[in-house]
């Protein structure tokens, strides 16, 4: 697909009605004339507005723009894991010149209005990236784009990869929150995943991350390994707990198309875990996550809560409420309602393609009315909160509840649906069936 001068920038312009300028110099130049006209108007009738806000519960939105997330796509690894379909290279030599390419890529779209209140540096390994890196690019972020006060700064990080100085420089350059990839306790389990580090790196990295201040980790396990036993999961999830991090996320292992483990697959070289046995060990995990104080919010995500905070990734709950983000790196997508663009994967096309001055997209669609009623019922019946029935009804016209009255009493009957008159969401029994589901609701 050709673009001219259409980027991420004149999408974002698009979508939210403004009118695009020559590149770079929207909305900088047009505040002050804005304000200046605003001025007046607010000083006569600022106080009246401010009670009425306080008063009337008009919310955030009205006020604020609505917070944007950042995504920063890191495109190495320093071996490909077989199960794995993310973009990335082994060839490691090419950080600079990436570093280069993502500060231009972030001048390309620093124009937009967007207020963010996370980045989240994911790929790929980011902690492959010397911390000065990661410095490098949360300062050119801040320099360029607009944030809230308080902004969730998150690296994805691979106990192989990192050690406690890199931790303590990553929290000096503003890393509040990491994640880290740790599939498994489990070495043999690690070595099938094909991964570089062992059982205790995990646990190491993990106590090192502490050592360093960090408040907010996250711990990523995988199960539904061929042959893997309720026993075996049940005490990777006891040794995640043991470390009592803030957040889990469980993926059920996925035989992604073209990887090297769906090819054994097809080759009858691996069988499968059954879908009996998946059942039994997503509900080890909902349970036992639940009976140890973490909170299911999404179908693979547990978090946390105390009096003061919630821990859930501020990051990735815009993807499941349609929030806008602007992802940058080879890969990465960006969507601002109802747009959504992509990037070029190719990390030696995406850097050339910016070193000429282009921006690097791949493709852009705009979501049309199905789409965007599908997408809405798929995303949101992944999290606990589900569908609010009002907010879909004004939106699109349809009542579902009286649109799918049989499927909606079925599902309820079955146990694997919660409808109530503002709300429809899965449990954690439907939550395990959520494609299937969702189909039918189309
Ligand atoms: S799972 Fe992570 S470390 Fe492994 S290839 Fe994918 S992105 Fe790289």
């Amino acid at each position: 697909m050709k673009f001219d001068h259409c980027d991420l920038f004149e999408i974002y312009c698009e979508a939210s009605g403004l009118i695009p300028a020559p590149w770079g110099v929207q909305c900088f130049s047009e505040y002050p004339v804005r304000l200046r006209r605003g001025s007046l108007f607010f000083l006569v009738f600022g106080f009246w507005i401010f009670i009425l806000v306080m008063t009337t519960g008009i919310t955030r939105e009205l006020t604020f723009p609505e917070p944007a997330g950042l995504y920063i796509h890191i495109p190495f690894c320093i071996r490909k894991c077989p199960y794995c379909n993310f973009y990335s290279v082994t060839d490691i030599s090419l950080q600079s010149a990436f570093v280069k390419a993502l500060h231009r890529e972030m001048e390309f779209v620093s124009g937009s209005d967007l207020y963010f209140d996370t980045i989240y540096i994911g790929g790929g390994t980011p902690s492959i990236l010397s911390a000065k890196y990661i410095d490098c690019i949360i300062k050119q972020a801040g320099q360029l784009f607009h944030f809230f006060t308080d902004v969730e700064v998150t690296v994805e990080v691979n106990p192989g990869t990192i050690n406690a100085a890199d931790l303590r420089d990553y929290r000096t350059a503003g890393v509040n929150r990491l994640n880290i990839g740790i599939q498994s306790f489990d070495d043999a389990f690690l070595e099938f995943f094909g991964r570089i580090h062992s059982g205790q790196d995990a646990f190491l990295t993990f106590k090192k991350a502490r050592q360093q201040g960090f408040d907010n980790i996250g711990l990523d396990l995988i199960y539904g390994l061929p042959q893997q036993t309720p026993t075996q999961w049940r005490h990777d999830l006891q040794r995640a707990i043991a470390l009592e991090p803030e957040h889990i996320s469980c993926y059920m292992l996925t035989f992604e198309t073209g990887t090297p483990m769906d090819r054994k697959k097809r080759q009858g070289l691996l069988t499968p875990l059954s879908e009996g046995r998946i059942c039994e060990l997503y509900d080890i995990a909902v349970q036992y996550l639940c009976a140890h104080g973490y909170e299911q919010y999404e179908i693979s995500n547990f978090a946390r809560t105390d009096k003061q905070r919630n821990y859930r990734s501020v990051h990735n709950s815009k993807y499941w409420s349609f929030a806008p983000y602007i992802g940058l790196g080879p890969s990465a997508h960006s969507f601002i309602h109802p747009l959504r663009s992509w990037n070029q994967q190719d990390i030696n096309s995406y850097i050339n393609t910016v070193q000429q001055g282009k921006p690097p997209l791949a493709g852009k669609e705009r979501l049309n009315k199905r789409q965007q009623i599908i997408e809405m019922i798929y995303v949101k019946l992944r999290t606990v909160e589900g569908i609010d029935l009002n907010q879909f009804e004004r939106k699109f016209g349809i009542c579902l509840t009286g649109e799918f009255s049989t499927l909606i009493k079925r599902l309820e009957k079955q146990g694997k649906l919660i409808c109530t008159p503002s709300r429809l969401a899965l449990t954690p029994e439907g939550m395990l069936h959520h494609n299937s589901i969702t189909l039918m609701f189309l």
